[in-house]
C-alpha cells in the first residue's frame, strides 16, 4: 500500500473576513520529504502555513496530520503532534540569549532528558549557534536568527516543519547552507518541510516537490525537478 501522507490539506478555502484567501486548496506532504509552495506576493502562501499550522481557522476544508483531523487540536497541542511552525519574521526573543531562546522551543517537553539531547543536536548541527550560546537573540546576524528559530522548532522534534520565507534578507551563501541543512535533516532523520520561499531557485534545488500558488489556488503540483525545466511555468508563475 502507499504510504499514507505525513500532512493532507484537503479542499481548504481559509482568508481573513468576507472574501476567502485561500481558494479550494488541496496538497500533501509525504513523510521525510521537502514539499516548496511557490508563487507571486499575495499568492496565498503564507495564508497556507497559517492554517496548517492553526492561527487561522479554515471556513471549509480539512488538515490532517497522519490521518489525524487537526481542526480539534489547538494550536498549542499541535507542536505535541509532530508539527512545528517558522513564522515569517522569524520570532526570535531579541532579549533572550541564544541558549535561552532554544530552549523555548523545549519547555512543554516532558522529557527532559531528550530535550536536554535534542538542544545538543542543534549546537552540533548549526555551528555559529553554538559559538554564541551567550549572545542575545539582538547581537545576531539574520542568517544566524534564522538557525536560531529553526534550531529552536527542532528542539520540539517535530516530524513535519512548517518554514515561511527563511532566505528572506539573507545572503546566496547563507541562504544555500540553509537549504543544505534542511536536505541533510530530510537524509537523515526523515524530517518533513512545508517550505514556502519566494527564492525559487534555491527552493527547488532541495525540494522534492513543488506546489505553485496564484491568486490563493494550486495551479501546479509535481516533482520538484519537472518545475526547474518547466520554462513557460516559470515565465508565467514564477517570473524567472
Ligand atoms: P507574501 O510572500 O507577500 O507573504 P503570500 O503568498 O504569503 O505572499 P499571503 O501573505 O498569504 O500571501 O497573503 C495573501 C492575501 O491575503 C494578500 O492579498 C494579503 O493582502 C491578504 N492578507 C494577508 N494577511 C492578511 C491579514 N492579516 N488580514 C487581511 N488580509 C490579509
Amino acid at each position: 500500500a502507499p504510504e499514507e501522507p505525513l500532512l493532507q490539506i484537503e479542499n481548504i478555502t481559509a482568508g481573513y473576513g468576507a472574501a476567502p484567501v485561500l481558494h479550494d486548496v488541496t496538497l500533501t506532504v509525504p513523510p521525510g520529504a521537502i514539499v516548496a509552495v511557490l508563487g507571486a506576493n499575495g499568492a496565498g502562501k503564507t495564508t497556507l502555513l497559517r492554517t496548517v499550522s492553526g492561527l487561522l481557522r479554515p471556513s471549509s476544508g480539512v488538515v490532517r496530520l497522519s490521518g489525524q483531523d487537526l481542526a480539534r487540536v489547538p494550536v498549542e497541542h499541535r507542536v505535541r503532534r509532530g508539527m512545528a511552525h517558522v513564522p515569517e519574521g522569524r520570532g526570535v526573543v531579541a532579549e533572550l540569549t541564544v541558549d535561552e531562546n532554544l530552549r523555548l522551543g523545549g519547555l512543554w517537553r516532558t522529557d527532559r532528558r531528550d530535550a536536554r539531547r535534542a538542544l545538543d543536536e542543534v549546537y552540533a548541527l548549526f555551528d555559529p549557534l553554538a559559538r554564541r550560546r551567550g549572545h542575545a537573540g539582538h547581537q545576531l546576524s539574520g542568517g544566524e536568527r534564522q538557525m536560531l528559530a529553526i534550531g529552536r522548532a527542532l528542539v520540539a522534534r517535530p516530524r513535519l516543519l512548517l518554514l515561511d520565507e527563511p532566505s528572506l534578507g539573507l545572503a546566496p551563501r547563507v541562504t544555500a547552507q540553509l537549504m543544505g541543512l534542511l536536505a541533510g535533516l530530510r537524509d537523515d532523520t526523515g524530517l518533513a518541510v512545508l517550505l514556502v520561499e519566494q527564492n525559487v531557485r534555491s527552493a527547488l534545488s532541495v525540494a522534492d516537490r513543488g506546489v505553485v500558488m496564484s491568486l490563493g489556488r494550486v495551479v501546479r503540483e509535481s516533482d520538484a525537478a519537472q518545475l526547474r525545466d518547466d520554462d513557460a511555468l516559470r515565465h508565467a508563475y514564477l517570473g524567472f
